[in-house]
């Protein structure tokens, strides 16, 4: 086996493989109190809110930690003490968010669907018209655990109709696809650094309806947490409550300089629908069937049946695959072994073309039939 001079290409759904300019923008320290700092914080917060078109309604808090605190914090100050949620639920993020409920001491509401069908916006408009006691849905856009892409447009429009708010978990969607606060309504979203904006792991952001976020002193039960307390103090200070995490705000400034000279959402969007639609043929020809049907899969991350044969190991298959040069993702599933392979990330078409390449020849070298 030949060694690399490189790190391994992350075909993960995050952290995942940044650029160099991404890399080089940690290499200076930052002081917290430092109006240069300082600044960098307000240009990001302020382009991310554009992305979803909220400079009129919305704003941006930023949050220390990964994206699964940011999504803890939300629910944590935006949701009252005798609040409700409805969380449909067709996967391991959404799973998370009703834990995270149960630790709040929240009241939740779950409408399940299973792992390979979207969240129903009837079925949902119908579980709020049963309970009027639903204060909130908290909807997952792709889940991540499989890929599957939720209709967000439609969900928002039927909360919309029901006079309930809308929080979503746009983890693993936010600025690759579309999503206009204009047109798809909510009270929170909620995404992370080191996703599709492809900066480096270690803040998570909510934006949120300015006047929900005003409404919402006094109800989180955690400091740390009070995305109300953080925003509060931000808007007196320009600065971040606690220490917060230069190195990664920096990276985040310059993945957004390179998100626009790409050329934003439709440019991002197409190159990870490039990557997935490589991906997918490519494994096709390999004899390898993606879990999901097309129409519902996201350009994001793709959920693969493991090959049924009996020299298949995920654990030898993922080293084979790693001494090659690429890193992939386990399943997620319970009822069948999967594993997943992520399309977003500092990555082309050629890139995926390789993945396929150490995929086919890893699966050669441990005895696995491939088929075509
Ligand atoms: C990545 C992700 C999260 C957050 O996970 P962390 O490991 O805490 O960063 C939450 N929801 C979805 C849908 C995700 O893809």
């Amino acid at each position: 086996m030949y060694s690399l001079d490189r790190d391994p290409l992350l075909l993960t759904p995050g952290p995942l493989t940044t650029s160099l300019r991404t890399k080089q923008a940690m290499l200076h320290d930052w002081g917290s109190w430092d109006s240069a700092f300082n600044r960098i914080t307000a240009e990001v917060c302020s382009q991310l809110v554009d992305i979803v078109h909220g400079s009129e309604t919305h704003v941006c808090v930023p949050l220390q930690g990964s994206g699964t605190f940011s999504v803890e914090a939300t629910l944590g100050t935006l949701v009252p003490r005798h609040g409700k949620v409805l969380v449909p639920n067709n996967g391991a993020y959404c799973a998370r968010i009703l834990k995270i409920l149960t630790y709040l001491g929240r009241e939740s509401v779950e409408l399940p669907f299973a792992e390979d069908q979207p969240a129903d916006p009837a079925a949902i408009e119908t579980a709020l018209m049963a309970d009027p006691g639903i204060t909130h849905v908290a909807q997952v856009h792709c889940e991540t655990g499989t890929g599957i892409l939720n209709p967000l447009a439609e969900i928002a429009a039927a909360v919309a109709r029901q006079g309930r708010g809308l929080i979503i978990d746009a983890m693993s969607s936010f600025a690759a696809i579309e999503i206009d606060v204009r047109t798809t309504p909510f009270d929170a979203l909620i995404a992370a650094s080191g996703k599709c904006l492809e900066g480096v792991p270690g803040l998570g952001f909510v934006i949120i309806r300015r006047t929900q976020l005003e409404a919402s002193a006094g109800n989180c039960h955690s400091l740390s947490m009070d995305l109300h307390d953080q925003w509060a103090y931000m808007q007196k200070t320009s600065q971040w409550r606690f220490t917060p995490p230069t190195h990664v705000v920096a990276a985040l400034h310059e993945a957004l300089a390179q998100y626009r000279e790409e050329g934003g959402l439709s440019a991002r969007g197409d190159r990870y629908m490039a990557n997935c639609v490589a991906l997918v043929e490519g494994m096709r020809e390999l004899g390898l069937k993606s879990f999901l049907l097309p129409a519902l899969q996201a350009p994001i991350i793709v959920t693969f049946h493991a090959p049924a044969h009996p020299a298949y190991n995920f654990n030898t298959f993922y080293q084979g695959v790693r001494e090659r040069g690429f890193i992939l993702y386990p399943g997620k599933l319970t009822q069948v072994e999967t594993f997943r392979v992520g399309c977003i990330g500092a990555l082309t078409p050629q890139d995926i073309a390789k993945v396929v390449d150490a995929v086919g020849a890893t699966l050669r070298d441990m005895g696995v039939a491939v088929m075509v």
